[in-house]
């Protein structure tokens, strides 16, 4: 067996065990170095990989390299870079790649993000138990995980775990019911069928499935008619063995306004808490995001970005939809300073004064040469609405404010209207520079 040969299997092997996500980041580009003896010595492309593969992936690696060499008992790494750098004279591609993702036809009729999978899902320390949780119950529900319920800070996977949940079932089992829904939509959807008279087929539509999926559940506290009917709604399905995946973002114990019976039946199941990831997997996120883009960020950019971005993993994609946004522009980045220069309304967080809505629909509204009046009025032309949106949307990634609150603000709109604004105007800036750019001008005029 050469070296090669030897490597490929226990990359074979590997791959089977760690999930796909973690598999191309930190295994991509490693191959073995150096056989002498009992010994055996890795090449990877980086210092991060080094380290990681050190803390993480040590005994794996030897206890795969034992099942094919019994005699190996030394391994060791260094850092070979150059594998796979871009040329000088490869173009820089920055096109969405959507079309790489296989959708299933059956995904595309539900509310389910197919991005959101256990595949593109990195796991850390971080968060390895609400991932083996959530893995386990999309194998095995109606377990003794139930209901499940995952809890953290904002930004840190909550929805892309409890969808990636949805996804795998779906794909896997096409025979069974499920159903996603933030509580938002629960209460929207029940309210709406108060009125119109249509409860029996709101029951059904969320009783009558194998697994209920219910993201954000904490937005349901302070309602307490539809608290009352999600009690009944989780009931039925409990009794009847089907399984219940919960998130939000606090334990049950501090939602406040929960009932006990509500709180005591979250409790009963499997809290599974996220914490903030450390710098490792911030990098391999980073590079799980930056393989949708079809874009190379230089190795040391990266490292820059994943040490200094430490709050949620939004502001890390935040971070890189700037640097996509610039790359976009032509502006060619090579340099740290440059990135740093990019990146400064992120990092450095503490120079952020704390801004009020009333500065930001003031910035907002002289920005675009409109009155205040006009940004709070009715008015839906397209001159008006496009600054009300952008405002609400600051609102919230800057003060982050509650949506109630924002509606109340601008008009007092349903906060409906405000999580509407705000997801709009964030997958817009998304994909077009010039908005990106413009909020990016508001946002200078609001720091100065
Ligand atoms: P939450 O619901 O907890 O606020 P999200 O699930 O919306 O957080 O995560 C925010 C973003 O970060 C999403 O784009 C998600 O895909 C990404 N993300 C979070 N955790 C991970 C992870 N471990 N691996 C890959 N992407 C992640
Ligand atoms: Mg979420």
């Amino acid at each position: 067996m050469t070296n090669d040969q030897l490597w490929q299997a226990i990359l074979g092997e590997l791959e089977i065990i760690v999930s796909k996500a973690n598999f191309t980041t930190w295994f991509k580009n490693t191959g073995i170095e150096e056989k002498s003896g009992r010994d055996i010595v890795v090449a990877v492309p980086n210092a991060f990989t080094k380290e990681w593969l050190e803390k993480k992936y040590h005994k794996l690696i030897v206890r795969s390299l034992q099942n094919f060499q019994p005699e190996v008992r030394g391994v060791s790494y260094v850092i070979k870079s150059n594998q796979s750098k871009p040329t000088e004279s490869e173009p820089i591609k920055t096109e969405f790649s959507e079309s790489k993702i296989r959708i299933h036809p059956q995904l595309l009729n539900s509310d389910l993000n197919p991005r959101y999978t256990f595949d593109s899902f990195v796991v850390g320390y971080s968060n390895e138990m609400a991932f083996a949780a959530a893995k386990a119950v999309s194998e095995n529900f109606a377990s003794s995980y139930n209901p499940l319920f995952i809890y953290s800070e904002v930004g840190l996977g909550k929805t892309h775990l409890i969808q990636a949940i949805g996804n795998c079932v779906l794909l896997q089992k096409r025979d069974l019911k499920i159903r996603y829904a933030t509580s938002e939509r629960f209460t929207t959807e029940f309210v709406d069928a108060l009125r119109k008279k249509q409860i029996l087929e709101f029951k059904n539509r969320y009783r009558d499935n194998d697994i209920l999926l219910i993201d954000d559940i904490q937005f349901i506290a302070p309602k307490e008619q539809t608290q009352g009917e999600f009690f009944h709604t989780f009931n039925t399905l409990y009794q009847n063995n089907k399984q219940v995946v919960l998130t939000s973002d606090r334990p049950p114990r501090d939602i406040r306004a929960l009932e006990n019976r509500l709180r005591s039946r979250f409790e009963g199941g499997m809290l599974v808490d996220i914490s903030l990831p450390d710098v490792e997997t911030w990098l391999a996120i980073l590079q799980e995001k930056l393989k949708n883009e079809n874009l190379d960020i230089p190795s040391n950019i990266m490292e820059y970005i994943a040490r200094n971005i430490k709050n949620n993993i939004r502001e890390l994609e935040g971070a890189l939809n700037k640097i996509l946004a610039f790359t976009k522009m032509k502006e060619e980045i090579h340099s740290l300073k440059e990135t740093s220069r990019i990146l400064k309304t992120l990092i450095n967080e503490p120079q952020k004064k704390n801004l009020n809505f009333q500065e930001i629909i003031k910035s907002v509204s002289e920005f675009y040469g409109i009155s205040v009046k006009e940004i709070i009025s009715k008015g839906r032309r397209q001159e008006i609405v496009k600054p009300r949106q952008i405002a609400m949307y600051l609102m919230r990634s800057e003060c982050n404010a509650s949506y109630p609150a924002i509606g109340q603000q601008v008009g007092g709109r349903d906060h409906t209207t405000a999580i509407h604004s705000y997801k709009q105007i964030e997958q817009l800036a998304r994909n077009n520079p010039e908005l990106f750019q413009e909020i990016e001008n508001i946002k200078e005029r609001l720091y100065a």
